[in-house]
């Protein structure tokens, strides 16, 4: 039998055992998936994005706006406390990272060009994120 020295939780192996592929090569490679292929790029429902790897409360659609990048793009966090951010200097670029605070899991990249009262466009991947619906008691209309 092949010796396993990588059970413990957290680890490559795991991760690449509960996400897709292309979840793995974003959350825990820092991959980018490819502008306007994302699954809620062009997407308006109402309701709130989590985490795919670890169910983090992350956007709600509130926050949602359409950018033209290609990628789901959010004026700000549902809770800033949800996510962190590190200055990121790879691709010969000075970005700011965005990373899941509950399982470390990258998620994309905050500009400062957005629309909002922050001046923020958290541009975020898809793979990285699971839509949840509001449920119809939480509706105020
Ligand atoms: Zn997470």
């Amino acid at each position: 039998m092949a010796t396993d020295q990588e059970s413990e939780k957290g680890s490559d192996k795991e991760w690449q055992n509960s996400l897709t592929a292309e979840q793995f090569y974003v959350l825990r490679q820092k991959g980018t998936e490819a502008p306007f292929t994302g699954k809620y790029n062009d997407f308006h429902q109402k309701g709130f994005f989590v985490c795919a790897a670890c169910g983090n409360s992350l956007f709600s659609s509130d926050d949602k706006y359409d950018s033209g990048s290609g990628w789901p793009s959010f004026t700000k966090p549902v809770d800033s406390a949800n996510i962190d951010t590190r200055q990121d200097t790879s691709h010969n670029m000075l970005r700011t990272e965005a990373l899941c605070t509950k399982c470390g899991s990258h998620l994309g990249h905050v500009f400062e060009d957005g629309p909002g009262e922050l001046g923020q466009r958290w541009c975020i991947n898809s793979v990285s994120l699971e839509f949840m619906p509001k449920s119809p008691s939480e509706e105020e209309t």
